[in-house]
Parts: structure tokens; C-alpha cells; sequence
């Protein structure tokens, strides 16, 4: 067990951003390996926040797993993590495997709803679902991480004031001034379906290229423009899929619960041997590495051309 920082040797910056540096790291001792998320400033109320929320999260398979937090000096926090092997779904997308099947789009959409489902039933709202923010194992399990500007979201307060996050993967109503209410819960599926979809096409959905002459802002296209549509070439059930969580109108939109019932999601839990294969989130369930999904890929792509 991991008692103080200083038995932990950092091997490579794995990340960096607002919310810090996160490092691999090994412990001396036991050479398992972890990563540290080391937050400087100290714990300003969202770091404590963001603590919290890792700390009441500790049995969920699509959480990333907090085994530990140092508070060394004044001005730094560090939160010791699983290190997730394979990184996260930005670097994977743009690296081994340029863009996913559907299949495992399925696979991550299925895993990453499970997380979302398990957050909004503990009154949590994400509010920074993006590609990075989603880490992968080796066995391709898919865990939600980066609770840097999450909350608890108290009954007494209006959670609607005030919108944090990455804008390009922020819902229409968050832009929305006239201060009408919302449900906070519906922007992360908004979220996580613009992130399924810009995986499955391989670049960000908003702002296609041939109209950057229109000059036209991310924010304003999200607000004013019809949502992306899905490529042709995608099933129906996909492309329905991605509707559900793209709904312009909230009130429109699908909860996590009700996606993990849409048939994208079921008919492909439901393929002869796949169910187990691929949408396993038990670790032995999970046989198809990273390796394979590769090779998934690569021959989804040659048979393209
Ligand atoms: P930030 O607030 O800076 O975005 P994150 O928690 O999202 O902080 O971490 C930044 C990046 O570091 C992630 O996008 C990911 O690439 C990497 N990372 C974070 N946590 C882990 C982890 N547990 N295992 C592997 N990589 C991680
Ligand atoms: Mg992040």
C-alpha cells in the first residue's frame, strides 16, 4: 500500500491541463504502477469537490478508481488512480486506431452509459464528457475520469446557473442566457453522444471542413445549426442512437437508463458471442485486446476502399 508520495517514482507525464499534471508512476516497493494527478494551487472548493466525488465512487466498473489522496505541502494535491493502460479515447482515436467500428463504439457506448447512469442515479453530474475524459484499459474497459468541474448536485440549489466544461461538447441549453431551468443530468448524454459520434467519424463532428468561409463559431452552429448528421454509410439503429443523445430540446433527449435499453445497444449485447466478448465489463469477460480491436479496424477500413 501507497503511504506517502515520496514512495511513488514518477516514470512519464501522462497528461496535463487546467486540473493539473497526471504522471505514470511506479511504487518503489511493490513496482505496481499508478497514476498521480498532482493538482497545484491546493484544494481550491472544486478540487474537493472533485475528491468527493472519487471518494463515493468506489464501486462502479466505468469509474476511475481513486486509491488514495496526499496532501504533501500547501500547494499541492495528489490523487493516486488505476493507471489505465491503453489512455484515453482522444489519443487512441488519433493513434492505433484512427476511427472505431461500430461494434465497439457499441462497446464503449455501453460501458460509458453504465458510468454516466451509475453518476446521475448519485445525484452527480459530469459536466466535462469529451474523448480525453474517457481512459481505457488493455481489455478495453471503459472508465469514466477527470472530475474537475463535476458536482454534487444538492436538492436545495439551482444547478442550472452557470456553465462549466469544454464548450465544443456543451449541450444548446447551457448557452442558453434567458436563465430558463434545464436538467443538468441531460447535458452529459448531449456529451457523450457528440463524442460517440466524432469516434465513429474520426474528427470532431461540428465546424466541417468547406465552412470555415461562413465564419461561423463552434457555439453558434451548436445553438442555431440542425445537430451533425450521422454518416450514410452507419445502421439505422446507430443513427437513431446518436439522435436520442442529440436532441436539441432536452426534454427531448434520452436519459443514460433509457439508452442502455435502445436497440443500438441491445441488438449488439445481443450478437451470438459477442455480448460477452465485447460488452463485458468484468476483466475476464473483456478477451479482445486492444491489439485485436486494431485489427477490427483495419479490416473495417481496407474493405472500405
Ligand atoms: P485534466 O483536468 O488536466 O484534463 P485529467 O484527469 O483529464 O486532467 O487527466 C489528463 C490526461 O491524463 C487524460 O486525458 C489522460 O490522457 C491522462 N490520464 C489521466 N488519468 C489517467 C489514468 N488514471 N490512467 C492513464 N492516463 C490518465
Ligand atoms: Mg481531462
Amino acid at each position: 500500500e501507497v503511504q506517502h508520495v515520496s514512495d511513488l517514482e514518477k516514470l512519464q507525464v501522462l497528461g496535463s491541463g487546467n486540473g493539473g499534471t497526471v504522471y505514470r508512476v511506479c511504487h518503489k516497493k511493490s513496482s505496481k504502477v499508478y497514476a498521480l494527478k498532482v493538482i497545484r494551487g491546493g484544494a481550491t472548493d472544486q478540487v474537493r469537490q472533485e475528491i468527493e466525488i472519487l471518494r463515493c465512487c468506489t464501486d462502479s466498473p466505468n469509474i476511475v478508481q481513486c486509491l488514495g489522496v496526499f496532501e504533501e505541502s500547501f500547494d499541492d494535491i495528489s490523487i493516486l488512480m488505476e493507471y489505465m493502460e491503453a489512455g484515453s479515447l482522444d489519443v487512441l482515436a488519433k493513434t492505433t486506431l484512427g476511427s472505431f467500428s461500430e461494434t465497439i463504439i457499441a462497446n464503449i457506448a455501453y460501458q460509458s452509459l453504465t458510468g454516466l447512469d451509475y453518476l446521475h442515479s448519485k445525484k452527480i453530474v459530469h459536466r466535462d464528457i469529451k474523448p480525453s475524459n474517457l481512459l481505457v484499459t488493455r481489455e478495453m474497459q471503459v472508465k469514466i475520469a477527470d472530475f474537475g468541474v463535476s458536482k454534487i448536485i444538492k436538492s436545495s440549489e439551482n444547478a442550472c446557473n452557470g456553465s462549466v466544461g469544454t464548450c465544443a461538447y456543451m449541450s444548446p441549453e447551457k448557452f442558453d442566457s434567458d436563465g430558463k431551468d434545464y436538467n443538468v443530468f441531460a447535458g452529459d448524454v448531449w456529451s457523450l453522444g457528440l463524442t460517440l459520434m466524432e469516434l465513429y467519424i474520426g474528427h470532431y463532428p461540428y465546424m466541417q471542413p468547406g465552412k470555415e468561409a461562413e465564419n461561423k463559431s463552434v457555439i453558434w452552429e451548436i445553438c442555431f445549426e440542425e445537430p451533425p448528421c450521422m454518416p450514410k454509410d452507419a445502421s439505422e439503429h446507430f443513427k437513431d442512437f446518436i439522435q436520442c443523445c442529440l436532441q436539441k430540446d432536452w426534454t427531448k433527449r434520452w436519459t443514460a437508463r433509457q439508452l442502455l435499453t435502445h436497440p443500438f445497444i441491445i441488438s449488439a449485447r445481443e450478437k451470438v458471442g459477442l455480448g460477452s466478448i465485447v460488452l463485458g465489463t468484468k476483466r475476464e469477460n473483456s478477451v479482445q485486446s486492444i491489439e485485436e480491436i486494431g485489427e477490427v479496424v483495419a479490416v473495417r477500413k481496407k474493405s472500405r476502399v
